[in-house]
């Protein structure tokens, strides 16, 4: 998925009905900002998240119960490129309804997609693995994606978000039976 050489490891997915999925991740301690171990968390979720080709991950995921995740927007179809990035600590402001509908399957339910609604918008604060502040606006695919791992923070998956679950469905069916489709969110 990227060329670039990729530092950290790679580290083993955790699936649905493993316990970290279901809890509440903590907020990442002032004096852990820059230290060895969130560095590390840091590289082996983009690492994991390449080779798994997922476009985000969170502490979770990979049975760590932190409030860190790592993610990017692949510069495709009408959304532009984030280079691979780590937040940590973040918080949301939601903005308008969650009413934009859109695919999204889960690196810890592999296999499945289904349609979610989201907010199309959304204010993002947090911090990197080094402590300093980020602030920024999200929308469309780049929102979608912050949400859902913004979720995995609090031991919610996609499918809770679900309105109704009549789209649940496996890959090679959403491949050969959903047609003017955008790309899911596989987070
Ligand atoms: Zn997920």
């Amino acid at each position: 998925m990227s060329s670039r050489p990729l530092d950290g490891r790679h580290r083993a997915i955790v699936r649905l009905g493993h316990p970290a999925l279901r809890q509440r991740a903590l907020e990442v301690p002032a004096e852990r900002f820059g230290t060895r171990f969130l560095r590390d968390l840091g590289r082996d979720l983009v690492r994991t998240m390449f080779e798994d080709s997922g476009v985000g991950l969170a502490a979770p995921q990979i049975a760590v119960g932190v409030r860190a995740f790592a993610y990017y927007v692949p510069g495709e179809g009408d959304h532009d490129e984030v280079p691979p990035r780590v937040l940590v600590n973040p918080t949301l402001t939601l903005i308008g309804e969650p009413t934009e509908l859109g695919w999204e399957g889960c690196l810890s339910v592999p296999g499945l997609r289904g349609m979610v609604p989201r907010h199309a918008s959304i204010l993002v604060e947090a911090a990197t693995p080094d402590g300093a502040p980020l602030r920024f606006e999200a929308t469309g695919f780049h929102a979608r994606v912050i949400q859902h791992e913004c979720d995995h923070l609090d031991g919610i998956m996609f499918v809770d978000r679900m309105r109704e679950m009549r789209s649940l469905m496996f890959e090679e069916e959403w491949d050969q039976y959903v047609h003017d489709r955008e790309q899911p969110v596989e987070a």
